[in-house]
């Protein structure tokens, strides 16, 4: 039986290790740097109440996700609508509302013809789809379709449209996520996703603190890590590609290639406010590169407590104290003011690479080195950052390869 290792244990290492077990494999080892399940799935708790830092959503399009959830019994609840507010959003006139019910149709159209983008991975992207979206709605005329999708879009740390390549947007608003969303049947994890993730990884052998030093691989695979060596036949990193080059024997493509991944500086502030709307919101005015460091959307979990988490895209260099000080300045026109500030998440978000380097084949060049070197790659890199499409990829990886 092979003996295989997996690196993280996030929401894409642990559907691999998932996947093997379905599939009757046995010897599966998931090494994990931190000494917890869940990655960016980050549910802590605070005077009672569970939060989410990262991850807070998924849709019941989300199969490899609701599959878990359903075989493990975790507790799930349906997203409430019609309590957002739109700071700083000019209210649309029947006219423009028509348009952009107009341009809906459009982009359904678009949808289709660019289907190959909806399914796991990236299989020959079309060029057309690889210049900004801002530039493709221009072109296919949706401007106003576009400030729509970019709340939960640029709301949600996926970079500007001014830059992101049009793919991306067609990969995330899939017709399935926007049928899930018509149908309000988008889920939250009262107990925290991160829940989920503990939960699977109880069933696994996950090695927690174990942080590698070098990876050699000939038709054995030797692991150095700092809990001792092991050995394996096949490798799934489930982690950071262009980190996996500091303690991998990369070869001249995947150095290549890993180095061109690049992220967004997304930010987490949960901070507790007084006198605050108890109602979630999102910022269209700051969805432009020059607003970066104010908040792009925020959350208020509980309805009865005063802890909003805000979320901020910066640009790796903007300190917490300017962020908060954009926070005071956005809460204070309601009254608003920060009391505590809970806890501060930075993450190294939404690994994607940019228009030119898709175009050159980025991601047929990456499929095409899977199972070299008995090494496979899962991740959000590999298909886009929710937890149901990297646990999809992962899942269909390990049904293709194992
Ligand atoms: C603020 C925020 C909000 C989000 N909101 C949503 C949402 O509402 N809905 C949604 O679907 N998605 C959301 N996401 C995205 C989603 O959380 C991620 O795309 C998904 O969880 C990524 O899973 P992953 O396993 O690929 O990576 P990760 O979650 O990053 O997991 C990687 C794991 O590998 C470990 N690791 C890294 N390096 C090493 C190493 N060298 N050795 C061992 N272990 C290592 C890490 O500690 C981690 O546990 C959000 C993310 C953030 C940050």
């Amino acid at each position: 039986m092979k003996r295989i290792v997996i690196i993280g244990a996030g929401a894409a290492g642990l559907t691999a290790a998932e996947t093997l077990k379905q599939q009757g494999y046995q010897s599966v080892v998931v090494l994990e740097k931190s000494d917890h399940a869940g990655g960016k799935c980050c549910s802590p708790e605070y005077q009672g109440n569970v939060y989410e830092l990262g991850a807070g959503f998924v849709s019941n399009h989300n199969r490899a996700v609701l599959k878990l959830v359903q075989r493990y019994q975790v507790p799930t609840a349906v997203v409430e609508y019609g309590k957002s507010i739109l700071v700083d959003a000019q209210p649309k006139t029947i006219g423009q509302k028509l348009k952009t019910v107009r341009e809906l149709l459009t982009y359904l159209t678009l949808v289709r013809r660019y289907r190959t983008v909806a399914q796991p991975g990236w299989v020959h992207v079309d060029p057309a789809v690889c210049v900004p979206f801002a530039e493709f709605a221009k072109q296919h005329h949706m401007e106003w379709l576009a400030e729509e999708l970019a709340l939960y879009f640029t709301g949600f740390g996926y970079d500007y449209f001014a830059t992101i390549p049009a793919a991306y947007v067609l990969k995330y608003y899939s017709w399935p996520l926007l049928k899930a969303r018509l149908q309000k049947k988008m889920y939250i994890f009262p107990q925290g996703i991160q829940h989920l993730w503990t939960t699977v990884a109880k069933q696994h052998d996950v090695r927690y603190h174990t942080v590698i030093q070098q990876i050699k691989r000939a038709d054995t695979i030797t692991i150095t890590t700092t809990e001792g060596e092991l050995e394996c036949d096949d490798l799934i990193i489930a982690s950071p590609l262009d980190e996996a080059l500091e303690y991998l024997d990369a070869h001249a493509d995947e150095h290549t290639l890993f180095s061109k991944i690049e992220y967004c500086d997304y930010r987490t502030y949960a901070v507790r406010l007084d006198d605050f709307p108890k109602a979630s919101g999102f910022l269209p005015g700051n969805y432009t590169p020059d607003r970066m460091g104010s908040p792009v959307y925020w959350y208020h979990r509980h309805a009865d407590t005063n802890l909003y988490t805000f979320y901020v895209l910066g640009d790796w260099k903007i300190t917490d104290e300017q962020v908060l000080a954009n926070i005071v300045a956005m809460v204070k026109p309601f009254g608003g003011t920060i009391v505590k500030t809970e806890v501060i998440k930075h993450w190294k978000y939404f690994p994607h690479v940019n228009g030119d380097v898709m175009r050159s084949g980025f991601f047929d060049q990456v499929e095409k080195l899977q199972g070299q070197h008995h090494t496979y790659y899962v991740g959000e890199v590999m298909n886009f950052s929710t937890v149901g499409l990297t646990a999809e990829y992962a899942e269909r990886l390990v049904q293709r390869f194992f």
